[in-house]
């Protein structure tokens, strides 16, 4: 695979506590949090972003990801965000849903 961080992360290169781990999918507290609960979810596999999954079966592995995530939490109250491509603020291109908890959270988001 590319020189890609969140693979890295995925296949343990990169050393990172695992908020949440399946067949698929893992996740992990994001570096930078913009909520008090911040974790990124992601595919194991790789790809760049929403517009290259083609596989019904992870993007349906990465919602049920989320849920698991946000159950073993505890999180009722979340935003759940993908960025997609550049303009729309994506910069890790390794898709991931972020979500976001503990503070309001405004809306529209701007
Ligand atoms: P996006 O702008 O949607 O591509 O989001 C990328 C997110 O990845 C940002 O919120 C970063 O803080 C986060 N991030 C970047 N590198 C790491 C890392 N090594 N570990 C955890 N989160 C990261
Ligand atoms: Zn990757």
């Amino acid at each position: 695979m590319q020189d890609c961080i969140f693979c890295k992360i995925a296949n343990k290169e990169i050393p990172s506590n695992f908020v949440y781990e399946d067949e698929d999918c893992v996740a992990f507290n994001d570096l930078n949090p913009q909520a008090p609960t911040h974790i990124l979810v992601i595919p194991k596999k790789h790809y760049a972003s929403l517009n290259e999954l083609d596989d019904v079966k992870i993007m349906g592995a990465l919602l049920n990801a989320v849920k698991n995530v946000t159950k073993k939490l505890n999180i009722t109250d979340y935003r759940t965000v993908v960025n997609t491509g550049k303009q729309a603020g994506q910069e890790v291109f390794h898709i991931h849903f972020h979500v976001l908890s503990g503070r309001p959270l405004n809306w529209p988001p701007g």
